[in-house]
Parts: C-alpha cells; sequence; structure tokens
C-alpha cells in the first residue's frame, strides 16, 4: 500500500497534460475596446499558474516599445515581433502551453492554418485583434479566427459623442490607407449611430 502511495507520476500527468487537445480563444472588439488589457490579463493568469507563456505581435505596430504589447491604459506584457506567421511558428517552443497573439488583423491568412495545428498539439492560443478596418469591412484575418475559435469574447469600447455601446474605431485623420497606425491621434471609438465609414473630424473634448 505505502508503495502505491510513494509512487509519483506527477511528471507523466503532466506531459500527459500538455499533449491533450488544446483550443482557440480569439477576443475582438473596436479600438480603445480593451482587447489588449483582456489578452495581458489572461497572459498573467496563466504565468502566475507557472505555465509557460509565449507572445507575439506583428512587427507592423510600432506604437510605444517593441518587445511589448500595450494596452491604451498603460498596462504591458512582453512580446515578440514578427513579420510573418512562418516566422512566429519558428519560434515556439515545444513545451509552451499559452500562446498570445495581439493585433491578428496585421497577420497573414497562414495565421489560421497555424493557430489551428497548434491548438491541435495542445496548446492554448489566444488572439486579440481588431474585427473591423476604419471603413467597418470586416478586417481578415479576423473573421476566419472568429470562425475557428473555441472561445470569443466581444469587447466594446465607450462612444464619445453618445456615451453608447461603440464598435467601431472611427478614423479622425485623412487618410484611404487600411493601415495607418495610431492611437487616439488619429481614431476614436464610435456607436453604430455616430460612426461614418470614412474619415471625420474629431469629437472636440
Ligand atoms: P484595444 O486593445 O481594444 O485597443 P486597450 O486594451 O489597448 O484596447 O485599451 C483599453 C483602454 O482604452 C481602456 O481601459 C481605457 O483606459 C482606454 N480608452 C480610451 N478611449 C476609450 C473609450 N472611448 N472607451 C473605453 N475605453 C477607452
Ligand atoms: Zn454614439
Amino acid at each position: 500500500m505505502v508503495e502505491e502511495f510513494a509512487f509519483d507520476n506527477t511528471e507523466e500527468r503532466r506531459k500527459n497534460r500538455q499533449n491533450g487537445t488544446g483550443w482557440i480563444e480569439v477576443i475582438a472588439g473596436s479600438m480603445f475596446s480593451g482587447k489588449s488589457e483582456e489578452l495581458i490579463r489572461r497572459l498573467n493568469r496563466a504565468r502566475i499558474a507557472r505555465q509557460k507563456v509565449q507572445v507575439f505581435k506583428p512587427k507592423i505596430d510600432a506604437r510605444y516599445s517593441v518587445e511589448e504589447i500595450a494596452s491604451h491604459s498603460g498596462v504591458k506584457h512582453i512580446s515578440k515581433p514578427v513579420s510573418k506567421t512562418s516566422e512566429m511558428m519558428a519560434q515556439i517552443e515545444p513545451d509552451t502551453q499559452v500562446i498570445g497573439i495581439d493585433e491578428g488583423q496585421f497577420f497573414d491568412m497562414e495565421l489560421i492554418d497555424a493557430v489551428n495545428e497548434l491548438a491541435a498539439n495542445g496548446k492554448r492560443v489566444i488572439i486579440a485583434g481588431l474585427d473591423q478596418d476604419y471603413t467597418g469591412r470586416p478586417f481578415e484575418p479576423m473573421p476566419q479566427l472568429l470562425s475557428i475559435a473555441e472561445f470569443i469574447t466581444k469587447t466594446h469600447a465607450i462612444c464619445v459623442k453618445c456615451g453608447g455601446t461603440a464598435n467601431y474605431s472611427q478614423r479622425t485623420v485623412e487618410s484611404e490607407a487600411r493601415v495607418e497606425v495610431g492611437a487616439s491621434d488619429k481614431y476614436e471609438a464610435r456607436c453604430r449611430m455616430c460612426f461614418v465609414p470614412h474619415s471625420d473630424a474629431p469629437t472636440p473634448l
């Protein structure tokens, strides 16, 4: 009996759990809706539980410091900038349990197969990203990621014009480029009633 209790299979159980099924979580919404905050909250909890976490972001997002993801409220987490999906995949270590990806909308379409593969290999993958561009069109590959995710969180900001539920990122500078990196200097949160699908003057303070 004593021998039976003394048998420690902790390592074996840990390994089995690691190789179990993973899953995909997507956090999608407009700018200022708290996507990065929510991603960082989940990553911090995983790290507290001693899980191995790796975090990536696309190189295109140059706001704040390079080796970090940062929320508009100032919360930060270390992260590796990558220029494409294959570069991210090459850096993922076999014993990593949780993978965080910020600004998912700036990745190439290969991200869809890649995160499916990671989840199939037992990893928890959490992707945050803008679901719509400044004209309100779905922002690929986020729609596809929303389709394949086990768990979806839609975040909202507060409309700066009327206080309603903001689902849109209103561009407030003249530009027709789909990707125009910026924060409150170039965008504001607006609801369906207050949003216009082109540049508009910023709401006065
Ligand atoms: P996202 O990643 O979705 O752009 P962040 O997590 O970076 O969002 O930032 C969320 C923070 O943005 C909020 O906690 C708040 O401090 C700030 N913020 C700025 N404008 C707004 C707004 N109109 N509604 C809500 N939060 C806002
Ligand atoms: Zn509004």
